[in-house]
């Protein structure tokens, strides 16, 4: 399997990393130049608004191998990867932290892994240095959770650092938090998939841009996902399900409601039966109704154009636009 002529992406979201950045090229470019094949280092700045963005362009000025996409605002981990994967050219793309929290030695066992046979490896960070209460604990329930409703089992979405074909992530669009379910969006549509323990160390300079807000949105982001990968194509199965959920319901409650008059000596209005009835139907109607409206939204989804979800301000080493 193994190709020399097979080209390497890594793509590198930075947000306020100043402190960071000298050290990772370094070690970046020290394991990539022992690999002996082609490679670029594509920076994401995602609307850093500390010395990142000029320390980034002077790295690009000493080597055309790395290049700087400069976003115009912050637009959020997801949207600095999305933009990594547009600009990516190399055949196997490989996302990494800017904070030293992965390590840039792992990259080489990647692609070996790679090699055997893979279109996706995941690092597991099997031994993770971050806040056990606040980030571990949740992320290991996560884990837990993201793997059986998607049926992808991983220990670690959460993890960066990863290696992709690129023919898999091609045709992938993501939004909100969505960066950690690409393995999932990749396997089902048939990447073979495995993963890797990799290194993990503890932030040494500047912040963590996350804490326990994400809790919120990782459940909800799942929930679209499973929505999206099973029901894409017919929302309006999910929506007139539980539309006709809600008239069986009202049905039921109509003959309990008859029941009580008739047999069970209470009058209609003393009982909360016929109030419910009348919630029931209307639901039921009003959820068929959202269910046609998402149809209509699905046929504009997959007939209007790509619309980036991130606005560039300017490039370096980098023809204009993405692919
Ligand atoms: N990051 C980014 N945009 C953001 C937040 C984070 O590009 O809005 C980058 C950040 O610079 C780092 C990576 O994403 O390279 C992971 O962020 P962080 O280390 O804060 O997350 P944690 O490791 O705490 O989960
Ligand atoms: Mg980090």
């Amino acid at each position: 399997m193994t190709d020399a002529a097979e080209t390497l992406s890594i793509v590198v979201p930075v947000y306020d990393e100043e402190q960071n950045l000298a050290t990772l090229t370094r070690k970046l470019l020290d394991t990539l130049q022992d690999l002996g094949r082609d490679f670029e280092i594509i920076f994401i700045n995602d609307g850093s608004t500390d010395g990142s963005a000029d320390l980034l362009d002077e790295l690009a000025a000493g080597d055309a191998r790395i290049r700087v996409v400069h976003f115009k605002r912050n637009f959020g981990q997801t949207s600095a990867m999305m933009a990594g994967l547009d600009y990516a050219s190399g055949d196997i793309i490989i996302p990494i932290d800017a904070d030293l929290q992965n390590d840039p030695a792992d990259i080489p066992r990647l692609l070996e892994r790679l090699d055997e046979g893979f279109d996706l490896v995941s690092g597991w960070r099997k031994d993770r240095k971050d806040d056990a209460l606040s980030r571990n604990l949740p992320s290991w329930i996560a884990n837990r959770i993201i793997s059986r409703i998607s049926g992808v089992r991983l220990h670690d979405y959460g993890c960066t650092l990863k290696a992709y074909r690129r023919s898999i992530v091609e045709d992938i669009r993501l939004y909100g938090e969505m960066h950690r379910f690409l393995p999932v969006y990749a396997s089902w549509s048939g990447a073979r998939t495995t993963e890797l323990p990799v290194k993990h160390h503890a932030r040494k300079a500047g912040r963590s841009k996350y804490g326990l807000k994400r809790v919120v949105k990782v459940p909800l982001d799942l929930l679209v996902v499973k929505f999206l990968g099973d029901y894409s194509q017919k929302p309006i199965y999910v929506f007139g399900g539980f539309g006709m959920l809600n008239h069986a319901l009202a049905l039921l409650t109509f003959v309990v409601m008859l029941y009580f008059k008739f047999w069970g000596g209470k009058s209609f209005i003393e009982t909360p039966l016929p109030t419910l009835a009348a919630l029931f139907i209307l639901m039921g109607f009003m959820s068929m109704l959202l269910g046609l409206i998402a149809e209509l939204v699905v046929r504009t989804y997959h007939e209007s154009q790509d619309k980036p979800t991130y606005i560039v301000g300017r490039t370096v080493n980098l023809d204009d636009g993405g692919d």
